[in-house]
């Protein structure tokens, strides 16, 4: 099955990138009413807590802005296909001129590097907003805290491979022509999504507001144990999904399922996805 799917945003296309797929352990989640966890429970193909795990290839005709890099081979073996998704794109890591990473979480930069921690997209600078790039550089993570002592130490071994062409964005400024930065604090300090916009087309990536898009969209107050903070992951979560649905942009995000742009309503407390 192919790991692509392409929306042309003007003369900009979008193309996410499946890295791979897993279900999320329920633990991990909180929040759950009693009917969503009583429906988890006995759900013997866990499709309620199924997840993907997308990367997103951006190109406006001269750049090839990859934005995230899967999972690496840190998530078993149904993840880490991140250059077979670029192949069937006719793209190689050399290809790449730019990436952007929403957050510094194993499952968007376990790409990044290979197992001597050199960087795998040797042409591309490395662009990260300063609130992100803060948090897992300006102190030492214990292992006791949300996020702990390996993720941070992986960020550092990323931030490190590509220290010679590394981007700090401060402020809200273009990631590249026609594509900008969406901030979505709290699933960690500095997490992005991004907009493209090309003459009166829009689109918008919400990063990693949702995890499990089959509970989450339906309970926006379902959150996971990665989230930093989680109330302002809480509002950050309500504003995307808000700002997608009220006006009517094309959407997808970091763990989006298929098809992987959609557009949101409003339902009752929660939202659904329309054609
Ligand atoms: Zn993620």
């Amino acid at each position: 099955m192919s790991r692509i799917s392409t929306a042309a945003i003007g003369s900009i296309s979008v193309t996410t990138l499946r890295d791979g797929e897993r279900t999320l352990p329920p633990e991990a989640l909180k929040n759950l009413s009693n009917e969503d966890a009583a429906k988890i429970n006995s759900d013997d193909n866990q499709s309620l807590t199924f997840t993907n795990f997308n990367a997103c290839v951006i190109q406006n005709g001269t750049q090839n802005l990859l934005v995230d890099t899967g999972c690496g081979n840190l998530f078993g073996p149904t993840c880490g296909f991140i250059l077979d998704a670029l192949d069937e794109l006719d793209l190689t890591s050399d290809d790449i001129t730019d990436i952007f990473i929403t957050h510094l979480h194993p499952d968007h930069i376990g790409g990044c590097i290979d197992e001597d921690n050199s960087a795998v997209f040797k042409n591309a600078s490395f662009k990260i907003v300063e609130e992100e790039y803060n948090f897992w550089t300006s102190k030492e993570f214990g292992s006791d805290e949300i996020n702990g002592t390996d993720w941070s130490s992986l960020a550092k071994k990323v931030l490190s491979a590509y220290n010679d062409r590394l981007e700090v964005l401060t402020g809200q400024i273009d990631i590249i022509s026609g594509v900008s930065t969406v901030p979505l604090p709290g699933h960690t300090p500095g997490h992005s999504g991004f907009r493209v916009d090309d003459g009166n087309q829009s689109m918008v990536h919400m990063g990693d507001i949702i995890h499990v898009p089959n509970l989450q969209l339906k309970d926006p107050n379902i959150c996971t144990l990665f989230d930093v903070d989680p109330e302002s992951a809480l509002s950050s979560r309500k504003y995307a999904l808000d700002m997608a649905s009220n006006d009517n942009l094309l959407c997808t995000s970091g763990h989006m399922l298929d098809p992987k742009f959609i557009h949101l309503e409003k339902r009752g407390t929660g939202y659904a996805t329309i054609s």
